[in-house]
Protein backbone atom coordinates (compact mmCIF):
# COMPACT_ATOMS: atom_id res chain seq x y z
CA UNK A 1 0.00 0.00 0.00
CA UNK A 2 1.62 3.70 -0.61
CA UNK A 3 2.13 5.63 2.03
CA UNK A 4 0.19 8.48 3.35
CA UNK A 5 1.48 11.96 3.76
CA UNK A 6 -0.39 13.05 6.68
CA UNK A 7 -0.03 17.38 7.08
CA UNK A 8 0.45 18.19 3.74
CA UNK A 9 -1.71 21.08 3.17
CA UNK A 10 -1.09 22.29 -0.75
CA UNK A 11 -0.15 20.08 -3.51
CA UNK A 12 1.31 21.66 -7.04
CA UNK A 13 0.59 19.61 -9.61
CA UNK A 14 3.13 21.10 -12.46
CA UNK A 15 6.67 22.14 -14.05
CA UNK A 16 10.10 21.65 -13.05
CA UNK A 17 12.42 23.40 -15.91
CA UNK A 18 15.93 24.11 -15.27
CA UNK A 19 16.94 27.81 -16.81
CA UNK A 20 20.27 27.86 -18.18
CA UNK A 21 21.32 31.96 -18.54
CA UNK A 22 23.77 33.14 -20.82
CA UNK A 23 24.58 36.92 -20.61
CA UNK A 24 25.76 38.17 -24.17
CA UNK A 25 26.77 41.53 -25.70
CA UNK A 26 23.91 40.70 -28.71
CA UNK A 27 21.68 37.76 -29.43
CA UNK A 28 24.05 35.30 -32.13
CA UNK A 29 22.79 35.07 -35.88
CA UNK A 30 21.46 31.55 -37.07
CA UNK A 31 24.67 29.64 -37.67
CA UNK A 32 26.69 32.00 -35.96
CA UNK A 33 29.18 31.44 -32.34
CA UNK A 34 29.56 34.64 -30.47
CA UNK A 35 31.04 34.38 -26.78
CA UNK A 36 29.55 35.01 -23.48
CA UNK A 37 30.62 37.15 -20.52
CA UNK A 38 28.18 35.04 -17.81
CA UNK A 39 26.33 32.22 -17.25
CA UNK A 40 23.67 31.21 -14.32
CA UNK A 41 21.86 28.45 -13.39
CA UNK A 42 18.54 28.96 -12.16
CA UNK A 43 15.40 26.66 -10.61
CA UNK A 44 12.48 27.31 -12.87
CA UNK A 45 9.25 25.93 -14.06
CA UNK A 46 5.77 27.81 -12.94
CA UNK A 47 4.58 24.86 -10.73
CA UNK A 48 8.11 24.69 -9.04
CA UNK A 49 8.10 28.53 -8.03
CA UNK A 50 4.71 28.80 -7.23
CA UNK A 51 5.57 25.26 -4.56
CA UNK A 52 8.71 26.58 -3.54
CA UNK A 53 7.56 30.19 -2.37
CA UNK A 54 4.40 28.43 -0.75
CA UNK A 55 7.07 26.47 1.44
CA UNK A 56 8.96 29.30 2.31
CA UNK A 57 6.00 30.85 4.16
CA UNK A 58 6.16 27.14 6.36
CA UNK A 59 3.18 25.66 5.20
CA UNK A 60 3.30 21.70 4.32
CA UNK A 61 3.80 21.53 0.69
CA UNK A 62 4.22 18.62 -1.86
CA UNK A 63 5.49 19.07 -5.45
CA UNK A 64 3.67 16.14 -7.99
CA UNK A 65 6.15 16.18 -11.09
CA UNK A 66 8.67 14.28 -13.03
CA UNK A 67 12.34 15.10 -13.65
CA UNK A 68 15.00 13.28 -16.13
CA UNK A 69 17.49 11.16 -14.24
CA UNK A 70 20.36 13.26 -14.68
CA UNK A 71 22.23 15.43 -12.96
CA UNK A 72 19.48 18.79 -13.15
CA UNK A 73 16.71 16.25 -12.01
CA UNK A 74 18.91 15.04 -9.32
CA UNK A 75 19.60 18.77 -8.34
CA UNK A 76 15.86 19.99 -8.78
CA UNK A 77 15.26 17.40 -5.70
CA UNK A 78 17.22 18.81 -3.54
CA UNK A 79 16.57 22.68 -3.99
CA UNK A 80 13.10 21.43 -3.59
CA UNK A 81 14.28 19.24 -0.04
CA UNK A 82 16.41 22.73 1.20
CA UNK A 83 13.09 24.11 0.90
CA UNK A 84 11.13 21.79 3.10
CA UNK A 85 8.94 20.68 0.25
CA UNK A 86 8.00 16.88 0.54
CA UNK A 87 9.27 15.17 -2.62
CA UNK A 88 7.47 11.62 -2.10
CA UNK A 89 5.58 12.55 -5.24
CA UNK A 90 8.45 13.71 -7.87
CA UNK A 91 9.30 10.92 -9.74
CA UNK A 92 12.80 10.35 -12.13
CA UNK A 93 12.13 9.05 -15.64
CA UNK A 94 14.82 7.79 -17.95
CA UNK A 95 12.21 8.31 -20.86
CA UNK A 96 13.10 11.64 -21.25
CA UNK A 97 15.50 14.98 -20.13
CA UNK A 98 14.77 17.22 -17.24
CA UNK A 99 12.55 20.06 -18.60
CA UNK A 100 15.56 22.97 -19.54
CA UNK A 101 14.82 26.58 -20.59
CA UNK A 102 18.09 27.58 -22.42
CA UNK A 103 17.80 31.65 -21.94
CA UNK A 104 20.29 34.37 -23.67
CA UNK A 105 20.15 37.87 -22.50
CA UNK A 106 21.49 40.80 -24.00
CA UNK A 107 22.87 44.22 -22.61
CA UNK A 108 19.64 46.02 -23.45
CA UNK A 109 17.55 43.46 -21.58
CA UNK A 110 16.27 41.32 -24.35
CA UNK A 111 16.48 37.86 -24.88
CA UNK A 112 15.71 34.27 -26.77
CA UNK A 113 14.15 31.63 -25.10
CA UNK A 114 13.75 27.74 -25.70
CA UNK A 115 11.86 25.42 -23.84
CA UNK A 116 12.28 22.28 -24.10
CA UNK A 117 9.27 20.67 -21.57
CA UNK A 118 10.81 17.05 -21.13
CA UNK A 119 10.05 14.84 -18.79
CA UNK A 120 7.39 17.60 -17.83
CA UNK A 121 5.33 16.37 -20.26
CA UNK A 122 5.05 12.81 -19.24
CA UNK A 123 3.62 13.35 -15.49
CA UNK A 124 0.16 11.32 -16.43
CA UNK A 125 -3.43 11.46 -15.19
CA UNK A 126 -2.85 8.67 -13.02
CA UNK A 127 0.34 9.59 -11.62
CA UNK A 128 -1.66 12.85 -10.28
CA UNK A 129 -4.39 11.25 -9.30
CA UNK A 130 -2.57 8.64 -6.98
CA UNK A 131 -0.48 11.28 -5.86
CA UNK A 132 -3.31 13.59 -3.99
CA UNK A 133 -4.90 10.83 -3.44
CA UNK A 134 -2.22 10.29 -0.37
CA UNK A 135 -2.67 13.19 0.73
CA UNK A 136 -6.03 13.39 3.15
CA UNK A 137 -4.83 16.64 5.13
CA UNK A 138 -5.17 18.50 1.62
CA UNK A 139 -6.54 22.08 1.34
CA UNK A 140 -5.38 23.57 -2.20
CA UNK A 141 -4.18 21.83 -5.23
CA UNK A 142 -2.59 24.36 -8.07
CA UNK A 143 -2.07 23.61 -11.28
CA UNK A 144 -0.80 25.58 -14.14
CA UNK A 145 -0.50 24.77 -18.32
CA UNK A 146 3.42 23.77 -18.54
CA UNK A 147 2.60 20.35 -18.18
CA UNK A 148 -0.20 18.21 -20.26
CA UNK A 149 -3.13 20.06 -19.90
CA UNK A 150 -5.18 16.71 -19.58
CA UNK A 151 -3.02 16.04 -16.54
CA UNK A 152 -3.89 19.72 -14.81
CA UNK A 153 -7.60 19.27 -15.77
CA UNK A 154 -7.73 15.28 -14.19
CA UNK A 155 -5.52 16.96 -10.99
CA UNK A 156 -8.59 19.49 -10.80
CA UNK A 157 -11.66 18.00 -11.19
CA UNK A 158 -10.20 14.80 -8.62
CA UNK A 159 -9.56 18.10 -6.38
CA UNK A 160 -12.93 19.40 -6.68
CA UNK A 161 -14.56 16.60 -6.46
CA UNK A 162 -13.19 16.23 -3.30
CA UNK A 163 -14.07 19.54 -1.74
CA UNK A 164 -10.37 20.60 -1.76
CA UNK A 165 -9.97 24.34 -2.90
CA UNK A 166 -8.32 24.57 -6.84
CA UNK A 167 -5.98 27.57 -8.00
CA UNK A 168 -5.62 27.50 -11.98
CA UNK A 169 -3.36 29.65 -13.46
CA UNK A 170 -3.52 29.16 -17.07
CA UNK A 171 -0.17 29.89 -18.01
CA UNK A 172 1.25 29.97 -20.78
CA UNK A 173 -1.87 30.35 -22.13
CA UNK A 174 -3.82 28.60 -25.36
CA UNK A 175 -6.37 30.36 -27.13
CA UNK A 176 -8.82 27.44 -27.01
CA UNK A 177 -8.87 26.37 -23.32
CA UNK A 178 -11.11 23.40 -22.85
CA UNK A 179 -14.38 25.02 -21.18
CA UNK A 180 -13.83 22.56 -18.19
CA UNK A 181 -10.68 24.38 -16.55
CA UNK A 182 -13.40 27.33 -15.79
CA UNK A 183 -15.24 25.02 -13.87
CA UNK A 184 -13.28 23.21 -12.53
CA UNK A 185 -11.12 26.27 -10.53
CA UNK A 186 -12.22 27.75 -7.86
CA UNK A 187 -9.94 30.29 -8.48
CA UNK A 188 -8.87 31.30 -12.37
CA UNK A 189 -5.74 33.47 -11.67
CA UNK A 190 -4.16 34.92 -15.50
CA UNK A 191 -2.16 37.69 -15.99
CA UNK A 192 -3.06 40.49 -18.40
CA UNK A 193 -1.60 38.77 -21.27
CA UNK A 194 -3.18 35.22 -20.54
CA UNK A 195 -6.59 37.17 -20.19
CA UNK A 196 -6.42 39.00 -23.51
CA UNK A 197 -5.62 35.60 -25.25
CA UNK A 198 -8.57 33.82 -23.50
CA UNK A 199 -11.37 36.72 -23.64
CA UNK A 200 -9.94 38.77 -26.94
CA UNK A 201 -10.26 41.56 -24.83
CA UNK A 202 -7.47 44.26 -24.16
CA UNK A 203 -6.21 44.45 -20.62
CA UNK A 204 -4.18 46.75 -20.57
CA UNK A 205 -5.75 49.31 -17.38
CA UNK A 206 -8.06 48.11 -14.07
CA UNK A 207 -11.41 49.35 -16.22
CA UNK A 208 -10.21 46.77 -18.96
CA UNK A 209 -9.15 44.09 -16.68
CA UNK A 210 -12.20 44.68 -14.63
CA UNK A 211 -14.73 43.91 -18.53
CA UNK A 212 -12.48 40.89 -19.04
CA UNK A 213 -12.63 39.55 -15.34
CA UNK A 214 -16.70 39.84 -15.90
CA UNK A 215 -15.68 37.84 -19.17
CA UNK A 216 -14.10 35.42 -17.54
CA UNK A 217 -17.23 34.87 -15.24
CA UNK A 218 -19.45 33.92 -18.15
CA UNK A 219 -16.96 31.28 -19.23
CA UNK A 220 -18.05 30.02 -15.96
CA UNK A 221 -15.34 30.83 -13.34
CA UNK A 222 -16.83 31.26 -9.67
CA UNK A 223 -14.04 33.71 -8.61
CA UNK A 224 -11.65 35.76 -11.06
CA UNK A 225 -8.40 37.00 -9.87
CA UNK A 226 -6.61 39.04 -13.13
CA UNK A 227 -2.82 40.08 -11.63
CA UNK A 228 -1.93 43.63 -13.44
CA UNK A 229 2.06 43.89 -12.49
CA UNK A 230 2.72 47.16 -10.74
CA UNK A 231 -1.45 48.11 -10.95
CA UNK A 232 -2.04 45.23 -8.55
CA UNK A 233 -4.69 42.73 -9.33
CA UNK A 234 -8.59 42.97 -10.10
CA UNK A 235 -10.68 40.14 -7.82
CA UNK A 236 -14.57 39.34 -9.23
CA UNK A 237 -16.79 36.64 -7.61
CA UNK A 238 -20.28 35.05 -9.49
CA UNK A 239 -21.85 35.60 -6.39
CA UNK A 240 -21.72 39.81 -6.64
CA UNK A 241 -20.39 40.42 -10.18
CA UNK A 242 -18.64 43.59 -8.99
CA UNK A 243 -14.86 43.62 -9.63
CA UNK A 244 -12.54 44.93 -7.30
CA UNK A 245 -9.04 46.38 -7.82
CA UNK A 246 -6.82 45.54 -5.11
CA UNK A 247 -3.28 47.63 -5.76
CA UNK A 248 0.09 46.61 -4.73
CA UNK A 249 2.94 47.91 -2.95
CA UNK A 250 4.87 50.78 -4.85
CA UNK A 251 8.88 49.31 -4.80
CA UNK A 252 11.59 50.21 -6.33
CA UNK A 253 11.73 46.95 -8.83
CA UNK A 254 14.87 45.23 -9.63
CA UNK A 255 13.65 42.37 -11.73
CA UNK A 256 9.86 40.93 -11.79
CA UNK A 257 10.35 37.33 -13.49
CA UNK A 258 8.45 35.13 -11.01
CA UNK A 259 6.53 37.61 -9.36
CA UNK A 260 3.50 35.96 -10.44
CA UNK A 261 4.82 32.43 -9.21
CA UNK A 262 5.18 34.69 -5.85
CA UNK A 263 1.79 36.11 -5.77
CA UNK A 264 0.07 32.49 -6.48
CA UNK A 265 2.11 30.34 -4.32
CA UNK A 266 1.53 32.68 -1.54
CA UNK A 267 -2.77 33.19 -2.48
CA UNK A 268 -2.54 28.96 -1.56
CA UNK A 269 -0.58 29.72 1.10
CA UNK A 270 -3.40 32.39 2.74
CA UNK A 271 -6.87 30.17 1.46
CA UNK A 272 -4.80 26.98 3.18
CA UNK A 273 -3.03 28.86 6.09
CA UNK A 274 -6.23 31.30 7.26
CA UNK A 275 -9.33 29.96 5.90
CA UNK A 276 -11.63 32.54 7.74
CA UNK A 277 -9.61 35.42 5.67
CA UNK A 278 -11.73 37.12 3.30
CA UNK A 279 -10.52 36.99 -0.25
CA UNK A 280 -9.49 40.45 -0.78
CA UNK A 281 -7.26 40.17 2.21
CA UNK A 282 -5.56 37.11 1.30
CA UNK A 283 -4.89 38.83 -2.35
CA UNK A 284 -3.57 42.14 -0.56
CA UNK A 285 -0.93 39.79 1.79
CA UNK A 286 -0.04 38.13 -1.53
CA UNK A 287 0.70 40.74 -3.35
CA UNK A 288 2.89 42.77 -0.47
CA UNK A 289 4.98 39.12 -1.13
CA UNK A 290 5.00 39.40 -4.31
CA UNK A 291 5.97 42.96 -4.14
CA UNK A 292 9.40 41.92 -1.90
CA UNK A 293 9.90 39.24 -4.50
CA UNK A 294 10.56 41.86 -7.35
CA UNK A 295 13.23 43.84 -5.06
CA UNK A 296 15.58 40.69 -5.52
CA UNK A 297 17.27 39.09 -8.55
CA UNK A 298 16.26 36.25 -10.33
CA UNK A 299 13.22 33.92 -9.69
CA UNK A 300 13.49 31.70 -6.56
CA UNK A 301 16.36 33.34 -5.73
CA UNK A 302 14.29 36.62 -4.57
CA UNK A 303 11.09 34.87 -2.98
CA UNK A 304 11.09 35.86 0.61
CA UNK A 305 11.29 33.22 3.70
CA UNK A 306 8.51 34.06 6.41
CA UNK A 307 11.39 35.07 8.95
CA UNK A 308 12.27 37.81 6.49
CA UNK A 309 8.41 39.37 6.06
CA UNK A 310 6.31 41.74 8.60
CA UNK A 311 5.28 39.82 11.54
CA UNK A 312 1.44 42.16 10.54
CA UNK A 313 1.55 39.42 7.55
CA UNK A 314 0.63 36.43 9.49
P1 LIG B 1 5.79 36.87 -14.30
O1 LIG B 1 5.34 36.31 -15.62
O2 LIG B 1 6.94 37.81 -14.38
O3 LIG B 1 5.98 35.82 -13.24
P2 LIG B 1 3.08 37.80 -14.12
O4 LIG B 1 2.87 38.64 -15.35
O5 LIG B 1 2.49 36.44 -14.11
O6 LIG B 1 4.60 37.77 -13.73
P3 LIG B 1 2.33 40.10 -12.58
O7 LIG B 1 0.94 40.51 -12.86
O8 LIG B 1 3.43 40.87 -13.23
O9 LIG B 1 2.47 38.55 -12.84
O10 LIG B 1 2.60 40.18 -11.01
C1 LIG B 1 1.86 39.45 -10.04
C2 LIG B 1 1.60 40.35 -8.84
O11 LIG B 1 2.86 40.74 -8.29
C3 LIG B 1 0.86 41.64 -9.17
O12 LIG B 1 -0.54 41.46 -9.09
C4 LIG B 1 1.38 42.57 -8.08
O13 LIG B 1 0.64 42.38 -6.90
C5 LIG B 1 2.81 42.08 -7.84
N1 LIG B 1 3.79 42.88 -8.62
C6 LIG B 1 4.31 42.55 -9.84
N2 LIG B 1 5.18 43.50 -10.27
C7 LIG B 1 5.22 44.43 -9.30
C8 LIG B 1 5.94 45.67 -9.13
N3 LIG B 1 6.80 46.13 -10.05
N4 LIG B 1 5.71 46.38 -8.00
C9 LIG B 1 4.86 45.94 -7.04
N5 LIG B 1 4.17 44.78 -7.14
C10 LIG B 1 4.33 44.03 -8.24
Amino acid sequence: MAAVDNAVNIAIVGSCNTDLISYVPRLPKPGETIHGTKFSVGFGGKGANQCVMAARLGVKVAMVSKVGDDSFGHDTIKNFQTNNVNTNHVSMTKEAATGVAPITVNTEGQNSIVIVSGANMLITEDDAKSALSQMPDLKVVICQLEISPHTSLAAMKYAKEKGILTIFNPAPAIPELDSQFYKYADIFCPNETETELLTGLPVTNITEAEKAALALLDKGCSKVVITLGTQGSVVVTSETRKAIHIPTNKVKAIDTTGAGDAFIGSLAYYLAHYPALPLEECIKRASHIASVSVCGAGTQTSFPWKKDLPSELF
